[in-house]
């Protein structure tokens, strides 16, 4: 496959994947709302870093793929749906970690070398008060 058909399946599937999510307060209705702390960095040929928060409240679609830092990153799958099923499981607040992406590091070099961006986070659950 080319590169352009390679990125256009992907985004494909992760439009699908979010469009066919439930909504956070069908999924999760003990929650009221979810915010990810983001620090992003990537050493490639120089070294980025960035900082993002994201807020998900009941409305929004229960999907929390986020984009990888490399942008020629290929398969990316830095995805917090495993650690927030398990905050929200556990009634756990604040939840603390570092995610390295499994994702390829550029089209060249697919199969070969992985692009090993970083992610350091907090994840905050606030539960709907009882
Ligand atoms: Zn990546």
């Amino acid at each position: 496959m080319k590169e352009q058909e390679i990125r256009q399946k992907e985004s494909e599937i992760n439009w699908n994947r979010k469009i066919n999510s439930p909504l956070l307060k069908e999924r999760f209705p003990q929650v009221e709302s979810i915010c990810i702390s983001l620090t992003r960095e990537y050493s490639g040929a120089y070294a980025y870093s960035d900082i993002q928060e994201f807020t998900f409240t009941k409305s929004d679609k229960s999907y929390f793929k986020i984009d990888c830092l490399n942008p020629e990153c290929i398969y990316s799958d830095l995805d917090f749906e495993e650690e927030i099923i398990n905050a929200v499981n556990q009634r756990t607040q604040k939840t603390e970690g570092r995610k390295i992406c499994h994702g390829w590091q550029d089209f060249e070099r697919l199969n070969q070398y992985k692009c090993q961006s970083r992610v350091d986070f907090e994840l905050v659950i606030h539960f709907v008060k009882s």
